[in-house]
């Protein structure tokens, strides 16, 4: 078995404000992690309103992408695109800019520090008003490390009403990915396709309620970002051995192993190694999905894709051989953000 860690990966699905450690969490007087997962949907987010709550000077907002950059370089993460609800942070510490200019600031010295490469993705909450869905497209097209936008939260709410901003980002040249299929069924699935003009679906596991959507999908060759712990954690799925995962790939689509900032990446992959199974292959084609789905140059695709084919073609060391902890919850991610933030 090789060391899930040094295989090279992209991350697709992580929110910023989900990865903010618990120990920078206690410095800053915030809440105590919960010992296990969350009883409810709304516990989950008032808890990560809680840390939210603490996210008010540039050096904080900062340090949270340096430290975040740390933590998934360590983890074998080459390359991220990292999901920050900008604009609403902005409007709750009365600075439009400085929320999303303090973490790019802070990527930039992660990049350097760390060696690994990260574009933002600016997602807005479909419970929130359409005029600050205008202002996250806003902020999107004024910076350049930002390559896209799009909608997170409760899928409850439809996606209609923010067709127009969809249409404007696509017109725009800002990739759209929106969160359809973790909450909400296969309509949440297909307005995402039709309306929201998505190029991957975050989550999208409740694709399986659908024969014909699943053909669908499979035929636009639209990645699923599939974050197994974190449907654990919040309740959407029962225990990870009852997963769609194992599902999902056997009906021929795209998947991709990302952690919505509950847990760590490399420990992710571990944990699927242990309940499902997965040999070295497996991982190694999960992360050659990553890598192949993400928006990254094809200059550094073709370097990582090399990358998963040298990790997987050389045999493991004495010090590479250990198996990564797969202990439960995940040992990285602390208090942050709700998936769609505020
Ligand atoms: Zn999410």
């Amino acid at each position: 078995m090789r060391d899930p860690r040094s295989l090279p990966k992209a991350h697709l699905h992580v929110h910023l404000e989900s990865t903010v450690r618990p120990a920078t969490v206690r410095e800053w007087g915030g809440p105590a992690e919960p010992a296990g997962a969350f009883r409810t949907f709304r516990e989950f987010g008032d808890q990560r309103a809680k840390v939210r709550a603490l996210l008010i000077t540039p050096e904080r907002f900062r340090r949270v992408a340096v430290e975040f950059c740390a933590d998934e370089a360590a983890q074998g993460t080459r390359y991220v695109e990292v999901m920050f609800t900008a604009a609403a942070h902005g409007e709750r510490v009365g600075d439009p800019e400085m929320p999303l200019k303090a973490v790019l600031d802070g990527l930039a010295e992660g990049r350097d520090r760390y060696g690994i490469e990260c574009r933002v993705l600016l997602d807005h909450s479909r419970r929130r008003p359409v005029e600050r869905m205008w202002r996250t497209y806003e902020l999107a097209i004024r910076h350049e490390q930002v390559i896209g936008i799009g909608l997170a939260g409760d899928e409850s709410h439809p996606l209609a009403p923010f067709a127009p901003v969809c249409d404007a980002a696509r017109d725009a040249g800002l990739h759209l990915v929106h969160h359809a299929g973790e909450s909400a069924g296969a309509d949440s699935i297909r307005e995402a396709i039709t309306l929201g003009h998505t190029e991957r679906l975050g989550h999208g596991i409740r694709v399986l309620d659908d024969d014909a959507l699943v053909a669908e999908v499979r035929e636009l060759g639209l990645p699923l970002e599939v974050c197994p712990s974190s449907n654990v954690l919040l309740g959407l799925v029962p225990s990870l051995a009852e997963h769609p995962l194992p599902r999902l790939r056997a009906a021929g689509l795209t998947v991709t192993i990302n952690t919505d900032g509950e847990t760590a990446l490399a420990d992710e992959y571990a944990r699927l190694r242990d309940v499902f199974g997965y040999g070295d292959a497996d991982l190694a084609d999960l992360a050659t999905a990553s890598i192949d789905a993400s928006f990254a140059p094809p200059t550094l695709k073709a370097e990582l894709r090399a990358g998963v084919n040298t990790w997987l073609t050389t045999p493991p060391t004495g010090s590479d051989a250990g198996p990564v902890t797969s202990t439960w919850p995940g040992t990285s991610a602390g208090p942050g953000d709700s998936p769609g933030a505020s």
